[in-house]
């Protein structure tokens, strides 16, 4: 499945063939420090098909077999590069609900809060207005999650980079 996705801020831009059944969390201790978090998703990429279209990532090796590709602008976890393939960070990809996660992997380091997280209360962004008004006049600097000129070869709409919204 060819999808397209990159950093927060858009300066490392990917587009990659990713293989779905391959999608994963790993709790593991390595994944939680590499990615700010209690856990990683990651989906496998089709050997062959990851392309940088902009920037390359800044990687980190965090063992002897493994690297970490993130933006070095803005530091945006990107990539798992072992010796048997590169996964690619699912929140990274412009539509990450095409990569529900089938396993977890890790999880002798397992945090044990991360179980019962879906117990908690839920409220949207909006509804926290009373206790942060700023967020009325938020401006995102964010990437907009759409593929940019030159990346796709057919087919989707395509973001000229300076009309970021
Ligand atoms: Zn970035
Ligand atoms: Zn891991």
């Amino acid at each position: 499945m060819q999808c397209y996705g990159g950093c927060q801020c858009g300066a490392v831009r990917f587009v990659c063939d990713i293989d779905p059944e391959r999608a994963s969390i790993c709790h593991c201790r390595m994944c939680q420090k590499a990615f700010g978090n209690v856990f990683a998703p990651l989906v496998s990429v089709r050997e062959g098909t990851l392309r940088w279209t902009k920037a390359e990532p800044k990687r980190f090796q965090s063992s002897n077999v493994v690297k970490r590709g993130f933006c070095p602008d803005c530091g945006t976890p990107l990539t798992y590069e072992a010796p048997d393939g590169i996964a690619i960070a699912i929140g990274a990809l412009d539509d990450p609900s095409i990569a529900p996660p089938v396993i977890q992997y890790g999880t002798e380091a397992e945090i044990p809060f991360v179980a019962s997280l879906h117990t908690l209360p839920h409220r949207s962004t909006m509804e926290d207005l009373p206790a942060a008004p700023f967020l009325r006049d938020i401006v995102s600097y964010q990437h907009p999650d759409r593929p940019e000129k030159g990346e796709s070869q057919g087919g989707g709409k395509e973001l000229n980079t300076h009309q970021f919204e």
